[in-house]
């Protein structure tokens, strides 16, 4: 299969899973991940109508944005951001879906340039596995408050304005085995946006293996990679 059949074949599978889910066609986002994978490709998908792209790298990302720059493509920083990378993100991604601490906030907001806002999904570790990063369910409200407490959300007039949540849960890709993990990550924005008066409009959830169950689930973004661009090359 081509990449432009593999990419047909997978919107193709968002609208089925938008209908079956009583959804309407065309209100999930999906999010090409192309990690690993070259700017031609990325390329090749925008002008077939793909618009928004997940990087997990930065320095990969900011590469790819380089010679990409005269697409109007919107960025997505969906991989772990060290603080002291901050820079390579502020700015330059239409959201960032990996916000977990508060010293990676309050670096992004020294980076951000006067007047630009940077949206941002707060990254949950839903299966509260160690080798992952993310917020600890039993954590979020706690870290909600302590950013809205620090002034540090737009809801307080700062440039870091929260759109919701993510997850990349334990078994993710493999279909059924995922959907707890969604309904829980729904839940915990349901409760977050009652406790603190908040709109978290977004849910960024499933990949190739599950991005049916998590659009039956209520994401409103999916990050699919492998079944659009084929198996990741080797990181150079
Ligand atoms: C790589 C990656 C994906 C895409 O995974 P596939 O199984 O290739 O679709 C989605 N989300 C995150 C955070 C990733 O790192």
């Amino acid at each position: 299969m081509t990449l432009e059949e593999r990419w047909r074949r997978v919107m193709e599978g968002k609208a089925e899973a938008e209908r079956g889910a009583g959804r309407e066609v065309g209100s999930v986002r999906l999010l090409a991940v192309s990690k690993f994978h070259p700017a031609s490709s990325i390329a090749e998908l925008f002008r077939l109508g793909q618009v928004d792209f997940g990087e997990n790298y930065m320095q990969e990302a900011r590469a790819k944005q380089a010679e990409l720059a005269g697409l109007a493509i919107r960025w997505h920083a969906i991989g772990p951001v060290q603080t002291n990378k901050a820079k390579e993100v502020a700015g330059h991604f239409s959201l960032l879906h990996t916000l977990g601490t508060e010293a990676l906030a309050r670096a992004v907001l020294r980076r951000l340039p006067e007047n630009a806002v940077q949206d941002a999904l707060l990254q949950v570790n839903i299966g509260e596995e160690p080798q992952k990063s993310g917020v600890a369910p039993s954590d979020i409200f706690g870290f909600v408050e302590t950013l809205l407490e620090g002034g540090l959300t737009a809801e307080n007039g700062a440039q870091l304005r929260l759109r919701g949540l993510m997850c990349l849960p334990p078994n993710c890709g493999e279909g059924e085995l995922a959907r707890p993990y969604f309904v829980r990550l729904r839940e915990l924005r349901d409760g977050l946006e009652t406790r603190f008066g908040l709109e978290l409009p977004e849910l960024s959830m499933g990949m190739s293996g599950d991005y049916r169950q998590a659009i039956e689930e209520g994401a409103t973004i999916i990050r699919v990679g492998t079944d659009i661009f084929g198996a990741r090359p080797p990181k150079a």
